[in-house]
């Protein structure tokens, strides 16, 4: 029988009770235990709610993340607002803080959701940490008196593979490096030069890890999904998978549900994925409300395997469901409708997959 792996990307939308108390917790009006145990909750009725859709692995939803990419520096001293700016194509924009001085220290590890779910499951468990590129978007282009680029380097590598290798310690299923300013990096500088520049610098923390390791390390990319709109959908494939599968990870987590032109992308995949290599086809949009059938996603998966070696293909959403937590454009049950259609449509694929 043909197996085919399917996994979440991560985040699930917040519910409405937690939402408003993250905005309590800002303005003072609830304690900092409060909120807590408001997180222990969500993430409780999130597990409980992943484990109905079927899916054989999960996370946990990223319930207590304040974002895929700020959850490492939330509550550092050294920060500032007024960092770079990562326009979307609807006109909003998101803002990262930036350093105002050394030593760069995460201030907490994805482990540490990790331990939290894994009390709360006997299913496998991913984890997803941010990557080592966009944590580096954080130094100021002035500069910092005291505390050079390359110093902050040295201390940046050593946190990003502290914050996987802790992942692994704690029995992830595996690890996934979100790596969603690869796209945009290609629309930022054209010449390549940036995407470059971030593929090595993520190389450096995986080359920190053996190749059993690495093949538990994995590197999502999409076009950056955040209030149902995008930061770098116009740039073609063809364009990023070259210097993408040059990652040293295991698996490789691609948007592609919600990628107009499939055949070209398959073409590229063929062209580029290395042997040790494994390739996750989102085959759920989460930037559409409407529910795929489980029809519509084994089409996709056999179509895919016309392509790819079935022992490298596996099945995930397109992006996680809400990567920022306050961020409400997709409800949670059409969330755990779009997993369950993931789950179902893969084993009808592992069926008609000769
Ligand atoms: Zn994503």
């Amino acid at each position: 029988m043909t197996f085919i792996a399917t996994e979440p990307i991560g985040s699930i939308p917040r519910p409405a009770y937690l939402q408003e108390a993250m905005q309590a917790f800002q303005k003072n009006e609830i304690s900092a235990t409060a909120l807590s145990e408001l997180f222990g909750q969500a993430t409780r009725e999130t597990i409980v709610q992943l484990e109905a859709t079927g899916s054989p692995v999960i996370s946990d939803g990223e319930q207590s993340k304040p974002s895929f990419a700020t959850y490492a520096v939330q509550g550092s001293p050294n920060l500032a607002a007024g960092g770079v700016v990562i326009p979307f194509a609807d006109g909003h924009t998101r803002q990262l803080p930036k350093l105002t001085a050394g030593p760069f220290r995460y201030q907490h590890f994805a482990a540490d959701y990790l331990k939290s779910a894994r009390k709360l499951t006997s299913l496998p468990v991913k984890q997803a940490v941010i990557a080592a590129s966009a944590m580096s978007l954080l130094y100021p282009a002035e500069g910092i008196e005291g505390y050079s680029q390359q110093q902050f380097i040295a201390d940046l590598l050593d946190q990003a593979e502290s914050d996987i290798r802790q992942c692994l310690t704690a029995g992830a299923y595996n690890v996934q490096i979100d790596f969603t300013e690869a796209r945009l990096a290609l629309k930022l500088d054209p010449s390549k030069g940036l995407l470059s520049q971030f593929i090595d610098l993520n190389n450096q923390v995986l080359d920190r890890f053996t190749d059993s390791e690495r093949s538990r390390i994995g590197v999502h990319t999409c076009p950056g999904g955040d209030h149902d709109s995008t930061h770098s959908a116009d740039v073609p494939y063809p364009e990023l998978l070259p210097l993408f599968f040059k990652l040293h990870a295991g698996n490789f987590y691609l948007e592609y549900a919600g990628e107009k032109d499939k055949k070209t992308v398959l073409e590229s995949i063929r062209e580029n994925l290395g042997t040790n290599q494994k390739v996750f086809l989102g085959v759920t949009d989460v930037l559409n409300p409407r529910v795929e059938t489980p029809e519509e996603v084994c089409d996709l998966l056999v179509q895919a395997a016309e392509y790819i070696p079935v022992t490298q293909l596996g099945s995930t959403d397109d992006c996680g469901f809400s990567p920022f937590a306050d961020d409400v454009s997709t409800a949670r049950e059409v969330a755990f409708a779009k997993i369950k259609a993931r789950v179902q449509g893969t084993k009808l694929a592992e069926a008609k997959i000769k």
